[in-house]
């Protein structure tokens, strides 16, 4: 790629001078997987924590707002960003330590979260095969506690490395100080884009527990008359099912769900499920069920429906089509107008899960 636009000088510790590529006036629609046509005043892609913290403690851009960037798959740009991207592709994948059950494996925040799955699941280390084909970086799947059929990042992640945006120190959270929850963490909260992680460790298993609780993959095990699974057919499975329900975002410009399911009190879901039969839902506690955006915004008519350059997914209405070439305000005010029928109809309030800039 030809891109270097501007140099800019970096003094490094032991005074050496290094150039370091930084893209001005940048289009971005070639990362974002929305596809959106917006542009960056500054692009830094990152490949070493020395370098990022070079490029935060520089005078150039210490006042410009700053936005942290992986694989732009949970983001929708909804204007040009009059600042300093930083992209985040430091790479390396490296077993720390290992014994008879668990073996701990540390990932860059820019490897491709795919290929860190993989990585595991040839080396027959369990407890991420289930997020097989999620996109995006491993640096961006603590944010939002990736999950996907009966596994969060959670259930594996042991730490994470980093560095504050204003203070440019380093630090590391242990799994409870990143207080994961459905879809959360402490980075989408306190921490909203204050910090950059720049890797993390996961504690994965040797003898792994298989993970077949969802209906699709015991129906896919049963149809391949596969009675007790490896990991690694567990995670082809979930491949299959995944291209088969979800757009490709080279196909169809898209950030996979656009809300999160909503969790909603037990007294709310039984007067709603009274009203309308067949609700569907999932546990959380004894206080609280969380309930299937998708069916709430297919029983609004929103499935497979097209307005101009946005519409919602034939197969999969949770997840906003980029038809054309859509801004992000379009892909925006489509998203709002789901979100209002579905607050009319059922009285209840849909939260965006993609990142909205
Ligand atoms: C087709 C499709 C299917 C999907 N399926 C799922 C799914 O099953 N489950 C699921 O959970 N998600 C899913 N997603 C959403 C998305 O893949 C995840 O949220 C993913 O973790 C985003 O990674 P990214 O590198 O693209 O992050 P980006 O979109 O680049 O960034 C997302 C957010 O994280 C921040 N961020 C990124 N990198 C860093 C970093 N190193 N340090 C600090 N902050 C950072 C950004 O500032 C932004 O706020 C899907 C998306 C698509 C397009």
């Amino acid at each position: 790629m030809k891109y270097i636009l501007l140099n800019l000088k970096i003094e490094k510790s032991f005074e050496e001078k290094i150039y370091m590529s930084i893209k001005k006036n940048h289009s971005l629609k070639e990362l974002n997987t929305f596809g959106i046509d917006v542009k960056a005043n500054y692009l830094a892609e990152i490949f070493s924590v020395n370098e990022l913290k070079d490029v935060l403690k520089d005078s150039e851009f210490n006042n410009l707002p700053k936005l942290i960037l992986g694989g732009g798959s949970n983001i929708l740009f909804t204007k040009d960003f009059e600042g300093l991207i930083l992209k985040i592709s430091i790479p390396g994948i490296n077993i720390l330590d290992e014994n008879k059950e668990n073996v701990i494996v540390e990932s860059g925040a820019g490897v491709v979260w795919n290929d860190l799955v993989n990585y595991c699941v040839e080396k027959k280390f369990g407890g991420i095969e289930n997020l097989v084909l999620i996109p995006g970086t491993v640096g961006a799947a603590p944010i939002q506690n990736i999950g996907a059929y009966g596994q969060e990042l959670k259930d594996t992640f042991l730490e994470l490395s980093g560095v504050f945006l204003d203070s440019v120190d380093e630090k590391s959270f242990t799994n409870s100080e990143c207080k994961f929850s459905y879809r959360n963490s402490i980075f989408k909260n306190e921490l909203k884009d204050k910090f950059i992680v720049t890797s993390i460790k996961l504690r994965l298993k040797k003898n792994p527990e298989i993970n077949s609780s969802y209906k699709d993959i015991l129906d896919e095990l049963r149809k391949s008359n596969i009675s007790n699974p490896s990991i690694k057919d567990i995670s082809n499975i979930v491949a299959s099912i995944r291209r088969r329900k979800l757009p490709d975002p080279v196909e169809f410009g898209n950030a996979g769900s656009f809300f999160k399911n909503p969790v909603i009190s037990l007294t709310q879901f039984e007067e709603l499920n009274k009203k309308y039969p067949g609700l569907k839902s999932f546990p959380v506690d004894d206080r609280y069920v969380k309930i299937s955006a998708a069916w709430l915004i297919e029983k609004c008519g929103w499935k497979g429906k097209q307005s101009g350059n946005v519409g919602t997914y034939h197969n999969q209405p949770l997840v906003l089509i980029n038809y054309g070439n859509a801004t992000g305000s379009e892909v925006f005010e489509f998203a709002m107008e789901i979100k209002e029928s579905v607050q009319t109809k059922f009285g209840v309030t849909l939260q965006n899960e993609v990142n909205i800039i």
